[in-house]
């Protein structure tokens, strides 16, 4: 794994620090709303599989009252580099109405993931609904997205590690980093 490896964009102690910044703002966020006492709700929706390592982390950081509601979606097939436009792999959990939802992904590309599963969720009309994001790619959104909390904004390169994968590979890998072209 690691000589496939070309550079590091973002280390595992500006993740660590970013992560913990993102987990504050989220409770801060959410108490104003009246939704961090112990008697609200909070329901994480991570997008399934890159959103796995950030979730991990980023809970750890949110003293709530919290329960995990997967969403599996499938937008880049095997070795695609580009996403071939986004669909639910399983439907939503029914659960999410009158709840304070937080979706979370890996990353904003085109925008068309989170532009779908917010849509789906917010049919369900829960009680507040935000978004957050590890990476965005900016300029490359197709669709007019804006989570309300992103990590890093990085440049229009395919990365991997901490939960991003090339063909399902790398997602292990601690930090943000660009494969060598020999491994693509
Ligand atoms: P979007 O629907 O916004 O185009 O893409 C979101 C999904 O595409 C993300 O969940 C992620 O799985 C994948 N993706 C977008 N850019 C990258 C990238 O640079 N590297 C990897 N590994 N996946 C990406
Ligand atoms: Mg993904």
């Amino acid at each position: 794994m690691l000589r496939d490896i070309e550079r590091v964009l973002i280390d595992r102690a500006s993740i660590d620090r970013r992560v913990d910044e993102l987990g504050r703002a989220i409770v801060a966020d959410l108490a104003r709303d009246g939704a961090a006492g112990d008697d609200a709700e909070l329901v994480i929706v991570p997008i399934l599989t890159g959103a796995m390592i950030l979730v991990a982390d980023l809970i750890r950081h949110l003293p709530l009252k919290l329960r995990l509601e997967l969403a599996g979606v499938s937008s880049y097939p095997g070795t695609s580099m580009e996403s071939k436009g986004a669909s639910m792999k399983h439907d939503l959990p029914p659960t999410l109405g009158g709840k304070h939802v937080l979706i979370v992904d890996d990353i904003l590309d085109s925008g068309q993931t989170l532009d779908l599963v917010t849509r789906l969720v917010r049919e369900m009309k829960p009680a507040s609904l935000r978004t957050c994001v590890l990476l965005r790619k900016p300029g490359k959104a197709r669709v007019n997205f804006t989570p309300d909390y992103v990590g890093f904004d990085i440049p229009d390169e395919f990365v991997v590690g901490y939960g991003l994968d090339y063909d399902g590979y790398y997602r292990n890998y601690p930090e943000i980093a660009t494969l060598r072209p020999e491994a693509r």
